[in-house]
């Protein structure tokens, strides 16, 4: 539903995903969570599949919560739209593995994602502003600068690096990464957002990523929320996926 307020244009409040990578268990725990929400709008920033061991029912759940979603590079590299030549070799096993799961509408689907979605104040892709193809990480202030300079919104949100990250630039350019989760965005200042990974952290914390963002309050919050890991696990194994894809779930790496 959406609220409008005078003065400040449509106040919405979005829920953010990123980098589910087929993992089911952590999928439906994400969006029980969100369910309490109230979201009005969700947002995904890519990598539905790759890695976990249901692509399709996560296409599903992704797809029936009408999201703004943008491409991840294993969402093309499944539907043979990226290269895949630099995966290391368990993600390439994972991304042809993927390739052959996937049904036609879920294809169709992928390939015809865009990488770039713009809104009135901010903006998500999954890897970079500046060449969002070339699936480049933004880990570092170097890095974030580089992605600012292409960056004309207020707020740009991130995944890729399943690892959640926050950057700021004041008005004078200065950079810093901001420690915790949450946040309210000030006046005068620019963000970039890597919200974490749904499927498959690597920050250490096994828990599932999720972001919600109140454009109302301003307030931007990254959450984590534990799922059964053990049986998400156990379904990688069986389908015959590289063992190390279910090892990595439980230590976040
Ligand atoms: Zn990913």
């Amino acid at each position: 539903m959406l609220q409008y307020y005078p003065d400040s244009g449509v106040k919405m409040k979005y829920g953010l995903i990123a980098d589910i990578h087929g993992n089911l268990e952590a999928f439906q725990v994400v969006l029980a969570e969100l369910n309490r929400e109230a979201i009005e709008q969700y947002i995904c920033l890519g990598d539905v599949v790759g890695y976990g061991a249901n692509p399709n029912e996560c296409m599903e759940l992704a797809k029936g919560l009408e999201p703004i979603i943008v491409a991840g590079n294993h969402d093309w590299a499944s539907v043979g739209k990226t290269d895949i030549s630099y995966f290391n070799p368990a993600a390439k096993e994972a991304v042809l593995w993927t390739r052959a799961q996937l049904t036609k509408a879920n294809v169709d689907f992928l390939r015809n994602l865009e990488l770039i979605h713009e809104f009135e104040d901010f903006v998500v892709v999954h890897a970079t502003l500046a060449s969002p193809q070339v699936w480049d990480y933004i880990l570092t202030i170097s890095d974030a600068k580089a992605n600012f300079a292409h960056q004309t919104k207020q707020v740009c949100f991130i995944g890729h690096s399943h690892q959640p990250f926050i950057a700021v630039e004041d008005g004078d350019g200065n950079c810093e990464v901001l420690s915790g989760s949450s946040l309210e965005l000030q006046e005068g200042r620019r963000y970039i957002i890597n919200i974490g990974s749904v499927g498959q952290p690597r920050d250490g914390d096994p828990r599932a990523a999720f972001a919600l963002y109140d454009t109302l309050s301003k307030q931007v919050e990254i959450r984590r929320v534990e799922y059964d890991i053990k049986l998400a696990q156990d379904k990688i194994i069986r389908a015959g996926l590289p063992q190390n894809l279910a090892l990595r779930l439980a230590y976040g790496r």
